[in-house]
């Protein structure tokens, strides 16, 4: 193989410029560097479920991995049904993606080209910005306030390019939350050719009194994209799973720029079950309410910072946080750092099982001392 030859530059430039998304580091591979046993090692570092997944959708996937020779089916139509039922939309708009990630990738590669402007906020998701520079579309990154959205600016933000805004509710790695009433406000705002997409991958994790009413909006936004995702609350992350409500005719759009298989046959009878457990979910919600409170309070009992979170993670501000991380590595637990964030100290830890949780806190505390 030639390698002085870099066939990289064929690669328009605005494709060479994307920085790859950073993940949380696998167990495996922690274990691989660092000599540890898989069993001991912690990872709350992917806003994973700690419970696992429904019991339901694990009989589901038991049943179904029978029948993998066959294609899956491309209209995903059970779960379609299903979906349309518990959120009360119609059946037309509804479009499934392989993770919600898919629905954000499929709503830019659809409406954005060059020339286009994105907006999003700083601290915001960091698909966002990749799905946006992916198609040759130019990000317009609103600076945060306190951590947050400051939706005041977005609406200063829009031009007559502005084709897409991207909204997270909660956002990750913050876990900023915006109150119905401002979201709605905001949403009245933005004139109707622009489309908005809200993502709101941790509804599941919000109070009742909080919980997203966005999908009533939608017979009076046609601009409005919602997306929802399997793999956080309903624990089916690996299986990669989400889906977008909107208007018919959006979603008509984005169903023509999906693969026709892009939502594998597991998933979809995964999610039908997982859809229908709410004690799953009712246990899920719970078990991170009280991991949330024992972690802030250990954070505050260690004399750290941390930015109220909505979701089932929290990000906290650490003295040498790039330090402090590697060192966390070495006795077995990943985080995840936020620097690519613009948060060079902060770090962002998810809420596992209290065992888990105080492992977190047992070991920081070994470090800071
Ligand atoms: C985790 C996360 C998602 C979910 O991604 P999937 O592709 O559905 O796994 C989407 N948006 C935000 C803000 C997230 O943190």
């Amino acid at each position: 193989m030639n390698t002085t030859l870099n066939l990289a530059n064929l690669a328009p430039e605005y494709i060479r410029e994307i920085a790859p998304y950073q993940g949380g580091k696998p167990i495996s591979e922690l274990a691989r560097e660092m000599g540890l046993d898989e069993a001991e090692i912690v990872k709350l570092a992917s806003n994973e479920n700690p419970l696992g997944i429904s019991p339901k959708a694990q009989m589901a996937i038991d049943d179904a991995i029978s029948d993998i020779a066959r294609y899956p089916d491309g209209n995903s139509f059970a779960l379609r049904d299903a979906v349309s039922q518990k959120f009360k939309v119609n059946t037309n708009q509804i479009v499934f993606g392989n993770g919600s990630n898919d629905i954000l990738e499929l709503a830019a590669r659809a409406f954005l080209t060059v020339g286009d402007e994105a907006i999003y906020s700083q601290h915001a998701f960091a698909v966002y910005k990749l799905v946006t520079q992916a198609v040759g579309a130019t990000g317009v990154v609103i600076p945060a306030k306190n951590y947050a959205h400051d939706l005041d600016a977005f609406a200063k933000a829009i031009t007559p390019k502005t084709k897409l805004i991207f909204i997270a509710n909660p956002n990750n790695p913050t876990g900023t939350h915006i109150k119905k009433d401002t979201l709605r406000g905001f949403i009245h705002k933005v004139p109707c050719h622009v489309l908005i997409l809200l993502d709101e991958a941790y509804d599941e994790y919000l109070s009742l009194e909080d919980k997203s009413e966005a999908i009533s909006w939608l017979s009076e936004f046609p601009n409005l994209i919602i997306s929802r995702t399997f793999s956080k609350a309903y624990g089916l992350a690996g299986l990669r799973v989400g889906f977008g409500l909107m208007h018919a005719s959006v979603a008509d759009i984005l169903n023509r720029v999906r693969q026709p298989f892009n939502v594998n046959s597991i998933a979809q009878v995964a999610a039908v079950e997982s859809l229908a457990d709410n004690d799953f979910v009712a246990r899920s919600y719970a078990a991170n309410q009280a991991g949330m409170a024992q972690i802030t309070q250990g954070l505050t009992k260690l004399g750290l910072e941390y930015i109220v979170s909505y979701g089932n993670f929290v990000s906290f501000k650490v003295p040498n946080a790039s330090n402090v991380n590697q060192q966390l590595l070495k006795k077995g637990v990943i985080v995840r750092p936020v620097a690519n964030y613009e948060m060079p100290d902060h770090l962002r830890v998810s809420i596992g099982l209290f065992s888990e949780n105080a492992k977190f806190l047992e070991m920081l505390k070994e470090i800071l001392e």
